[in-house]
Order: C-alpha cells, then sequence, then structure tokens
C-alpha cells in the first residue's frame, strides 16, 4: 500500500529493532519474572533493566519508574492517585484547558465525585497563561497537571516555570509527556516535575505499554490490586516484551536527541514556509517557535478539513484534524477553541505530525497534492470566489 504517513502524533511506526528485542521475550525468555526459578531470573534482569535505562532518560531513581498500559493509564492513575492520598489536604485540581482527554475525562469524574476543578486558558499561541495559573492557587489546591507538549497544535508548555510555582507552593506538580518524551531531552529532577506519564507508542515503541514516573517523596495509591507487582502499585503480570521494547526504543530515541530535534524541526520549518508561501488563505495554528519539532497544523481557510483529509487519504495520505480520538466527533477542536478560533477556522484545520521517515520529497509531493486539491475545491465556496473576484 502506497502511504505517506503524517500523523505521528496518534502513532508512530515501531522501529525494527525494537521488534527484534521484543521477540527474544515472547519465544525464548518468556518466564514470568514472579516465578522462583533461574529461568525466570532472566525476564525480571530484563525488566530490572529496562526501568534503569527508562529512569536515566529523565534523570529519574529506577524505584520511581512504574510500567502502565500507555499514556492513558498513567495520566488516570497520576490524577487518582494525588486525588486519594492528598483529599485530607484538600480537594482542588488545576489543570489546562488543552489537555488530552485521558486527562480531562478523568478530571471530570473527579468533579463528580466531590473534587474542584480550574481549567487554566491559553493565549491565542497555545500557551497556558501562568499568571491565571498562579491566581487560582489557594490554600486547597493538591495537584497541577499541565502537559508538556500538545498534542494538536505541538505547542510546548512552560513547565519549568510550572514546577517553579508548585514548590513555591507546595503543590503537586503532574505533566503529561506522551508528545514531548522520545523527542526532546528532560531532566525531571530540574524541572521540579514530580510525576510524569509515557507511552511508547509516540516514540517508536510498541503500543499498550508506557510508565508513570512517580517522585520518590510522594505517597501513592495504587492503580491495580493483585498480585503485588510493580511494588504493589500496579499489580498484573509484568508485559515483558513491551516493556523491553519501550526501553530500546526510549534508548535509541535519546541517542544524538537534539540533533534529530534539529533536522526534523528544518523540515517541518521549510513545510510551514512552503504552505504559507504557495497557499493562499491559510494560517498556522500556534505559534512557530516552542513548537515539538514534529507538528505542523494549518487552518486552510474555505476548506472543510474532514473533506481535506478524506481526499488526502485517497492520495495515501495519512494526517488528522487535531487528536485521533476526536477525528469522528463533530465538535470542534477543544484545543483550537480555547486558543480563540473561531468554529469555522477550527473546521478546516488539519495536523501534520512528521517524522524522521518522512522525506522532502515527501513534503514536496503532500504540498502539491494539497495545492490542486485546494484549488479545485476552495472553487466551491462562495466567499472564496468572492475574494478571487470571479463572482
Ligand atoms: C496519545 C496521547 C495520550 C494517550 O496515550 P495512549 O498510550 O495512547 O493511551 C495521552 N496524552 C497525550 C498528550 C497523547 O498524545
Amino acid at each position: 500500500m502506497f502511504v505517506i504517513y503524517m500523523d505521528n502524533a496518534a502513532t508512530t511506526v515501531t522501529s525494527p529493532e525494537v521488534v527484534d528485542e521484543m521477540l527474544k521475550y515472547f519465544q525464548i525468555l518468556y518466564a514470568n519474572p514472579s516465578s522462583s526459578y533461574e529461568f525466570a531470573g532472566e525476564s525480571r534482569k530484563a525488566v530490572e533493566h529496562a526501568r534503569k535505562v527508562i529512569a536515566d532518560t529523565i534523570h529519574a531513581k529506577p524505584e520511581e519508574i512504574f510500567f502502565t498500559s500507555g499514556g492513558t493509564e498513567s495520566d488516570n492513575w497520576a490524577l487518582r492517585s494525588v486525588a486519594k492520598a492528598c483529599k485530607g489536604k484538600g480537594k482542588h485540581i488545576i489543570t489546562s484547558k488543552i489537555e488530552h482527554h485521558a486527562i480531562l475525562n478523568t478530571v471530570k469524574n473527579l468533579e463528580d465525585l466531590g473534587y474542584r476543578i480550574s481549567y487554566i486558558d491559553v493565549d491565542e499561541k497555545g500557551v497556558i497563561k501562568l499568571q491565571q495559573l498562579i491566581d487560582t492557587i489557594d490554600r486547597e489546591t493538591i495537584l497541577i497537571s499541565i502537559m508538556t507538549a500538545n498534542n494538536e497544535v505541538g505547542m510546548i508548555q512552560p513547565v519549568r516555570e510550572i514546577g517553579k510555582i508548585a514548590k513555591k507552593y507546595g503543590i503537586i506538580f503532574h505533566t503529561d509527556a506522551v508528545q514531548y518524551y522520545g523527542h526532546l531531552p528532560m531532566n525531571v529532577k530540574e524541572l521540579g516535575i514530580h510525576m510524569l506519564s509515557v507511552s511508547a507508542h509516540k516514540f517508536n515503541g510498541p503500543k499498550g505499554i508506557g510508565f508513570l514516573y512517580i517522585d520518590e517523596s510522594l505517597d501513592k495509591v495504587p492503580m491495580i490490586l493483585g498480585g503485588g507487582q510493580e511494588k504493589g502499585m500496579r499489580s498484573g503480570t509484568e508485559n515483558v516484551p513491551s516493556i523491553v521494547g519501550m526501553a530500546r526504543a526510549a534508548e535509541i530515541a535519546h541517542e544524538n536527541i537534539l540533533k534529530k530535534a534539529e533536522n526534523l524541526a528544518k523540515k517541518r520549518d521549510y513545510f510551514i514556509r512552503r504552505v504559507l508561501h504557495e497557499i493562499p488563505f491559510t494560517r498556522l495554528n500556534g505559534a512557530r517557535n516552542a513548537r515539538l519539532p514534529g507538528n505542523l497544523n494549518f487552518c486552510f481557510q474555505f476548506m472543510s478539513a474532514s473533506e481535506l483529509l478524506a481526499i488526502l487519504d485517497l492520495e495515501g495520505i495519512c494526517a488528522s484534524s487535531g487528536s485521533a480520538c476526536s477525528s469522528g466527533s463533530s465538535s470542534p477542536s477543544h484545543v483550537l477553541t480555547a486558543m480563540g478560533i473561531e468554529d469555522e477556522m477550527a473546521y478546516s484545520s488539519v495536523r501534520f505530525t512528521i517524522s524522521e521517515e518522512n522525506s522532502y520529497e515527501d513534503i514536496d509531493y503532500v504540498i502539491e497534492k494539497l495545492k490542486i486539491i485546494l484549488k479545485e475545491k476552495r472553487k466551491d465556496n462562495r466567499i472564496y470566489r468572492y475574494y478571487n473576484g470571479d463572482n
């Protein structure tokens, strides 16, 4: 099948090296790490090695890394754990309007359970308002959960500043780093992050595996009860092949991570420059700087995003309108809405998330297709015809 895949924020290809590494733990070293014979020692060693590899990538301790089924579970766990462990101190949680639904739907549930939730606004570029965050803190605030970088517009949030604020007021700081981790380096201790959610399939690891970093000083509440794996915090037989695969993907991702990010950002900027210069009535959603290296989010005025995506799909081009979870829904993206973008513009917005695998030729190909499609389809739009003088 001919495919130009530009939806890497939805998921990424699993690297062949990662699959290779995993195969051994399906077929040869398949013992349950909890078993007591020597053969199981190999599985245990593999899991603990993976924990160490991952801890090193964020400058944490291995004891602070807990394996989960992915970003959604890590987000659910982080919020519920703090909510339960700290409810004696207060029931106020601060998050933002641009979080992933793994956060938004969890805080909504906590709200039903009697917690008070504040949603911080973002500016027109998609960056959260720090002063509002400070002003929202009160004596009951137990948790700030703000994502490291947004999945739709790729805006990197002022995590360092949030970490400082959280420290000053003695509040726990959780960040959903699913889009950021593995693409740019991070040091949780330096940034003042107490909890961090990661998912392997967003950085060329397997699907259905991730981790939650929990600072050792925090009180924890288990996510899943059972046989006591993960120090009793997240029971269930360890997914050894996936854990090993995630660690391998993390290792690969962190080799020359800045150089790779720089190269990808160059491709992104080339893509942005050409689209804005060569396609009229087009805007970039979000700022050009402080943006994830692989993210582009354009508003093509006078064109419906769903129609554009359907035509691109026929051409083998995979892109998306915001998040994979909301692409089937009929309401505009909550992220674009929070940025003050009118519904009509939001409905015309398309996200491309590129990776190392995309060549400059791929980008050229997509741009040529975009030009042809938009030229043809926009003619159907009365207002477009008016602006172009051919009424
Ligand atoms: C993909 C994503 C998630 C969910 O991760 P899964 O591993 O797919 O459950 C959470 N947050 C953000 C920002 C994401 O992009």
